[in-house]
């Protein structure tokens, strides 16, 4: 077991992974990331896959757009085919509101210049005729979104930055963070001591938790978010669509199966994440009334995860105050996955030239919260 590292990351999801890395790539030696259970086993392993650019957020346009062009040549650069896809994202609107949302997003975002445009209903149901588009104001459509699998994504990662040099610690869990007079000494593992100066808090739904092991409160927290995909069919479905209204995204995998969620706005927070009756009758009504495909298709699994979520449901990139070199990517809600490859970058940079070179995410820090910014949760 390594008793010293020049960096440690807490956390062996997406963006763990992602930060090893690029630290890697940018030449620092003696990376070591330690995860409690195997890699891909929190949010990451349970997520959709789905990578979006269309947010009313400008921040999370440009962090996703960065995204995307890593995600677009992932393969040439971490080494291995992540069953990556850009069948573009459908958002539906149905509402006056969401309309006028729309309109004003796509404008937003052109300006980033992102390739989106609205569709009218006619437009949509000539491009996808398999869906049943009652009610349906209008869509907006990117063609570069699309999706990748979640769990090759984040081995790709970590056997690339082991590559390099990186110490990958699975089953080993982290129980304390040393601090000495406000600097970082150490973490205390499950398998022993490792001394280090630099440490990065990519725990997910633990973050919270884990940022306390160092004295640095974290305004986040975790909540139950389930999915289940079917048997599959042939393809049909290209995009990754979206209705905020009627809350649900479903997506087709490569090997034909469904991919479909919902959120629950009535749940507390809690780390619970076993698989509920309620969702699955849910689901199963709601989905054929939109794509009437479905209607005898099974389900082959259904399982849960945590969204880990901030005051203003976008993440926290930042480095603490109070406490050296204690860095942490947290409160991603449900788009950590697509925006991790910019995430990993930005915070390697940070740590290695002492700021982010690519994309700026100072909109992201924590002081936003007791600055009182936005405490509106935005997952649109
Ligand atoms: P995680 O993947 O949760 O990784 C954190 C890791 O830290 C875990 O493996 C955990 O075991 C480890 N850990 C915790 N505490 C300790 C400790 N003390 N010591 C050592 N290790 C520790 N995002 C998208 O972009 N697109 C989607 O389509 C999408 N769909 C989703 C669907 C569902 C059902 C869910 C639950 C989430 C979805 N998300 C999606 C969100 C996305 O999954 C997360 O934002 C992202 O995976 C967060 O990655 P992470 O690496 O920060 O966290």
């Amino acid at each position: 077991m390594k008793t010293e590292a020049s960096v440690v990351i807490i956390g062996g999801g997406i963006v763990g992974t992602a930060i090893a890395f690029h630290l890697c790539k940018e030449g620092l030696k003696d990376v070591v990331l330690v995860e409690k259970s195997y890699l891909s086993s929190g949010a990451t392993g349970r997520c959709g896959g789905g990578i979006r650019q269309q947010w009313s957020e400008r921040m999370n346009v440009r962090l996703a757009m960065r995204s995307v062009k890593l995600f677009e040549r992932f393969h040439e650069d971490v080494g291995m085919d992540i069953e990556y896809y850009q069948g573009g994202y459908l958002l539906l609107a149905y509402t006056d509101e969401e309309v006028e949302l729309f309109h004003k997003n796509v404008a937003m975002q052109q300006e980033e210049g992102l390739n989106v445009r609205i569709l009218s209903k006619e437009e949509t149901a000539r491009k996808f005729p398999f869906m049943n588009l009652a009610g349906l104001k209008l869509a907006t459509f990117c063609p570069t979104d699309g999706h990748a699998n979640p769990h090759l994504a984040t081995m790709a990662y970590a056997k690339a930055a082991e590559k390099m040099g990186a110490t990958i610690l699975a089953r080993t869990e982290v129980t304390d963070i040393d601090v000495q007079n406000g600097q970082i000494v150490g973490i205390q593992t499950t398998k022993g001591y490792i001394k280090t100066s630099v440490v990065v808090n990519a725990t997910g739904g633990f973050s919270r938790e884990v940022g306390l092991m160092a004295g640095v409160e974290l305004p986040t927290e975790s909540y139950r978010h389930q999915i289940f995909v079917t048997e599959p069919l042939e393809h049909i479905l290209d995009p990754l669509v979206i209705s905020f209204t009627n809350n649900f995204y479903i997506r087709q995998t490569k090997s034909g199966n469904f991919v479909m969620g919902q959120g629950d706005k009535d749940e507390p927070p809690s780390h619970k994440h076993d698989p509920s009756w309620k969702f699955l009758v849910e689901m199963t009504t709601k989905m054929p009334k939109f794509f009437p495909f479905l209607k005898n298709v099974r389900v082959l699994r259904h399982w849960a995860g945590l969204y880990n979520m901030s005051p203003d449901a976008q993440p926290i990139i930042d480095k603490a105050e109070s406490v050296s070199d204690f860095y942490f990517a947290v409160g991603f809600s449900g788009h950590g996955f697509m925006l991790a490859p910019a995430v990993g970058e930005a915070i390697a940079e940070w740590i290695v030239h002492g700021h982010p070179k690519k994309v700026d995410i100072s909109n992201l820090k924590l002081e936003r919260f007791s600055k009182g910014v936005s405490k509106e949760k935005n997952v649109v």
